[in-house]
């Protein structure tokens, strides 16, 4: 048997793959190699050097060159992922390749990892005095104006520079010079920290070293962020790195500013949008130690950490931290596995904790620490339930909304309307006989988007025009049902003619920085009317904001997915407390045709916590997660019969004696997009009973040969069923 390099490729295999070692240097776990693959070559990372292999001599073929000398990933990185990869049932591949920027998977030598940093010359500074330049090229020299700034600075405040800084530097105008000056020195002062505060900074504080889940448990405005300022302060001071992560960039910039003009260092920022080669620098300096604070969102959990100190997940429900294609990896649920292989604390904060770390609290697991007092505040927010039932609705909207609205802008001050729904109106219907307009790919209502005179699939994003009279009855009375946020736009600024109303969605938003320059503007004081979707839900401070309107809650209600509630309980504490952040104080209206559900009652008498305690109560009954284990197996395919088929034989291949089996079923979405869609459910109130069942029955699935006509994954703990 010949000693060989257990290798991991990037392809969805449940497998790694036997290569006989590289006739020159010595490759370690860890390390990259290029192998030949297929008919052509991949880069893989080595996850055991040394071993035997199975296979003869003879099958085996050669790695043709290593990459790396020493490891690119470090021991704990190749044990967390390889935990991971174990528990989220993915392939050791994909899992991998979600860890090292795409620009490292490749056969090409490390990019430098000198910052890249832009500065005015003296002919740059003349052009921004005598206003030469516009649009872009005048925005970068401002930006620019105060202080050089490096390519990942650049990207948070404009997002679309690079094309700028071609022009401005190709003119003389601007210049890469070798690096930052030395980091600014801190320009803001900590507040003095409430009692609350400290006891929650000194609890960590006395785990740093340490691997101990604490749930940072506050109400928006609570002071949450200035905890994580001062624990990442003492992390700095020990020489160690602090890796924050955010649910999505729209939170990042605000929160660099702060720990940039706290700390006075430079913090570097990794997400999804950044160039593929920005993020292999800002990946290799945290590999580097050179970096010491690290902001990203979800696949920042991947981040080398060699002097890690301490992992804080900021907004810690949110569902954005789920992975759902590929590796199906919970950020939240890795940072913790990091945590305890680096053995350090992790700290999750949230104003509305998901109902998975309330349970890990009771069950010791997590220390608590709550917050709950708002600093600054004059009195507590007001939420009221307006009973919608017999009132004569304007466009969806009460008398009473309409009234609060009023009151509110007549004082100067912003009111937010938050409706999550983009478009004119989720159904365009025929009065004369009942018709609707449909997605032929999905079966789902298509929304009638009025400005673009469009009517798209929110599933498929199916494009279809606007008929001029209804296709199967011929008449010309086609009405549009429900409210949107285009609609809820149109009405109110009939009603308003004098305040400005905008509009926040993905629609108007697209640009990049549209949704910074408008909350720029926002932040100016003034009247304004918003109305706005999700995206308005997450932290944005906006001082003259004080009064928000929720409608449509509804929906919520009567979802069919057992998380509804949570997450309606979440959604609809977290956009009430946009309302009165700083010194004046809010309101909120809470519009529903239901004023006595028990969950909107309990939770505008008691509050989230006393809601989340019930709702847990109820899942512990009907044995649901976090006390159930759920692992779900989906399949999809362009006919019905191959999922089918596919799925009774992946049911049958299963083999237990304690796991519960729901399905074969259609997904609760049948159709999407031209693909039918199936399921099978399976659970278990042990995870190790579960593991131990699937992992086996996922290598015979991948064996099936009705497998090869489907599109199918497994996701474990999956946070919605569709
Ligand atoms: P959260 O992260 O919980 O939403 P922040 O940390 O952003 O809360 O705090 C909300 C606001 O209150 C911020 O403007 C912050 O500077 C301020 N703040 C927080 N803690 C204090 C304190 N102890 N004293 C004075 N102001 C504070
Ligand atoms: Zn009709
Ligand atoms: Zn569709």
């Amino acid at each position: 048997m010949p000693a060989v390099l257990r290798v991991a490729l990037p392809v969805p295999l449940p497998t790694l793959f036997d290569y006989l070692p590289p006739a020159v240097g010595e490759a370690q776990a860890g390390s990259r190699v290029l192998v030949p693959f297929g008919r052509g070559k991949a880069v893989g990372v080595v996850v055991e050097a040394g071993v035997e292999s199975a296979l003869g001599g003879a099958r085996l073929k050669r790695v043709i060159r290593l990459l790396d000398d020493s490891p690119l990933l470090d021991a704990e990185l190749m044990k967390t992922l390889a935990w991971a990869a174990d528990y989220w049932l993915g392939a050791p591949g994909e899992a991998y390749a979600n860890a090292l920027p795409l620009a490292l998977r490749e056969d090409k030598p490390l990019p430098d990892t000198r910052e890249e940093v832009w500065a005015l010359t003296v002919a740059g500074r003349s052009a921004l005095d005598a206003g030469s330049r516009k649009g872009g090229s005048r925005r970068l020299l401002e930006a620019l104006a105060p202080m050089p700034l490096s390519a990942g600075e650049l990207h948070e405040h404009l997002p679309d520079w690079r094309e700028a800084a071609r022009r401005l530097s190709s003119a003389g105008l601007i210049e890469r010079i070798e690096r930052l000056p030395d980091a600014p020195a801190p320009s803001s002062e900590p507040p003095t920290l409430s009692p609350e505060q400290q006891h929650a900074v000194a609890s960590v504080h006395a785990e740093l070293g340490r691997f101990q889940p604490f749930l940072l448990d506050g109400v928006t405005g609570s002071g949450k962020t200035e905890v994580y300022l001062a624990l990442i302060e003492s992390v700095l001071a020990q020489g160690r790195q602090a890796l924050l992560l955010v649910p999505e960039i729209g939170l990042a910039p605000q929160t660099v500013r702060r720990l940039r003009e706290r700390l006075g260092v430079a913090v570097e920022v990794l997400h999804s949008n950044l160039s593929e080669g920005d993020r292999a620098r800002a990946w290799l300096r945290a590999r580097s130690g050179e970096a010491k604070v690290i902001l990203g969102t979800r696949s920042a959990v991947f981040t080398p950490l060699p002097h890690a100190g301490l992992i804080v997940v900021d907004e810690e429900h949110d569902g954005a931290y789920k992975q759902q294609e590929g590796f199906r990896y919970h950020a939240r649920d890795l940072a913790l596995l990091r945590a305890r292989a680096l053995d350090i604390p992790v700290l999750l904060g949230s104003a509305t904790p998901s109902l998975e770390s309330l349970a890990n609290v009771d069950a010791g697991r997590y220390r608590a620490l709550h917050l709950r007092a708002r600093p600054g505040a004059v009195r507590p927010t007001q939420v009221q339930i307006v009973d919608m039932r017999a009132q004569r609705l304007e466009h969806g909207l009460s008398p009473t909304l309409l009234t609060a609205v009023a009151d509110t802008v007549a004082r100067g001050e912003q009111v937010l309307v938050f409706r999550n729904r983009r478009g004119y109106a989720p159904v365009l219907l025929c009065h004369a006989c009942g018709w609707h307009a449909e997605c032929t790919r999905c079966e789902h209502p298509l929304t009638l988007h009025a400005g673009r005179r469009q009517l798209i699939c929110h599933h498929c994003d199916l494009h279809a025009r606007v008929p001029e009279a209804c296709p199967s009855c011929g008449a010309s009375d086609l009405k549009p049902q429900g409210q949107g946020t285009e609609r809820l736009e149109e009405a109110l600024a009939a009603q308003f003619p004098d305040v400005p109303v905008l509009r926040i969605d993905r629609e108007t938003t697209r640009r990049r920085d549209a949704f910074e320059q408008l909350l720029d503007k926002l932040r100016d004081e003034g009247p304004a009317v918003l109305v706005g979707t999700q995206m308005l839900a997450k932290g944005h401070d906006l001082p003259n904001l004080t009064l928000v309107a929720i409608v449509g809650v509804d929906e919520g209600l009567h979802s069919v997915d057992f998380r509804a509630s949570e997450r309606l309980a979440q959604l609809t504490v977290q956009v009430a407390g946009r309302a009165g952040r700083a010194s004046k104080p809010g309101r909120v209206l809470l519009q529903t045709h239901h004023p006595e559900h028990p969950l909107l009652r309990q939770l505008l008498a008691q509050g989230y916590g006393a809601a989340a305690k019930d709702l847990l109560a109820e899942r512990r009954m009907v044995q649901l997660p976090p006390y159930q284990h759920q692992v779900l197996l989906r399949a999809d395919a362009l006919q019905r019969e191959h999922v089918d088929t596919f799925l009774r034989e992946a049911h049958g291949a299963l083999v237990h004696d304690t796991l519960q089996v729901a399905g074969p079923m259609p997904a609760p979405m049948p159709l999407r997009a031209g693909r039918h869609r199936g399921q099978l459910l399976i659970e278990a109130a042990s995870r190790s009973t579960l593991h131990t069942a699937l992992r086996p029955w996922q290598r015979t699935l991948a064996s099936l040969p009705s497998a090869r006509r489907v599109r199918w994954s497994l996701d474990v703990d999956p946070i919605d069923l569709y």
